[in-house]
């Protein structure tokens, strides 16, 4: 198999077949991230991605439902390719129904909902989306490359196209002191264009990375833990989600890790609160370490 470099994926796809159809992210430039800082965006050569299929096939047989593409975004690829790449998978895989991988709000902006849909009927779908935050200042900082408006824009264009998505989101990434607004206008967005799973993974500031300088030099300040556990809690009680929505609260960045459906929403909150009333009050008003993703 062709894994090169970093391979990342969701914690929740851990059991997903994956199958290499890019190399590194093609922004490589959120200020966070250093994840594929060592690893150049490129192309996977079709013969490649063929090889591994029968591997693959060999591996799992022909019966596999879902396939997860790596790597850190995928869906940057033109229609043609992304369509390409599905029927090669189909020719191994007939009963592949879902393409899931990473995407970017960047990558659906140039693409109309007819295009979307012709994706759709091909396979992919539960497209996760780093979008970390719908808070205009926290989304300049990270350098996402998109506005919170072109959030609202562009999920509408996934609903319409037929499309599921799982949001990603980072409590802390607007700094301290904004907690309460990130979460309310994260919980806006989320409730007018619903994901079907929403994972959080608190926001580090990994050694070497542009938010690391940016901190340094005074241009971002950490929330504390209680900032961010409390963040966490509004946003669940804001999102107004449908009750088998999943909530993904179990990175190990995540300080008080608490996973679960939304129809058990009050639990998750309770299960918060405990953690918080463990943890020593030098901790809650501290910054804990967490280092790189
Ligand atoms: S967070 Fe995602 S889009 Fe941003 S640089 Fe890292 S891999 Fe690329």
């Amino acid at each position: 198999m062709h894994y090169t470099g970093q391979v990342y994926r969701p914690p929740v796809e851990a059991y997903t077949p994956m199958l290499e159809i890019t190399i590194g992210c093609s922004h490589n430039k959120c200020a966070f991230c250093t994840m594929y800082r060592q690893t150049p965006f490129r192309v996977s050569p079709l013969k490649d991605v063929e090889n591994d299929l029968r591997e693959l096939k060999g591996y799992y047989g022909p019966d596999i439902k879902r396939l997860y593409l790596l790597n850190g975004d995928p869906f940057v690829l033109s229609t043609e390719k992304l369509l390409e790449i599905a029927d090669l998978v189909h020719k191994y895989f007939p009963k592949v129904e879902t393409l899931s991988c990473y995407a970017s709000i960047n990558e659906i902006r140039n693409r109309s909902v007819d295009e979307l849909k012709t994706l759709r009927a091909a396979g992919y779908n539960d497209l996760y989306f780093g979008l970390e935050t719908a808070y205009d200042p926290a989304l300049a900082i990270m350098n996402k490359g998109f506005t919170t408006a072109e959030e609202y824009e562009n999920l509408k264009k996934i609903q319409d196209a037929g499309m599921t998505y799982r949001a990603l989101l980072m409590p802390g990434v607007a700094g301290r002191g904004n907690g309460e607004i990130n979460a309310l206008e994260t919980a806006k967005l989320l409730n007018t264009y619903k994901p079907n799973m929403v994972l959080i993974f608190t926001t580090s500031i990994a050694p070497g990375s542009d938010l690391a300088k940016i901190r340094d030099e005074g241009g971002f300040v950490e929330a504390t833990e209680r900032e961010i556990l409390e963040e966490i809690k509004l946003l669940l009680k804001a999102l107004d989600m449908d009750d088998d929505c999943f909530f993904f609260g179990s990175h190990p960045f995540d300080l008080v890790p608490v996973s679960g459906y939304f129809r058990d929403k009050e639990q998750i909150i309770q299960q918060l609160d405990d953690g918080m009333k463990k943890l020593h009050p030098k901790i809650l008003d501290g910054v804990y370490k967490r280092g790189a993703i």
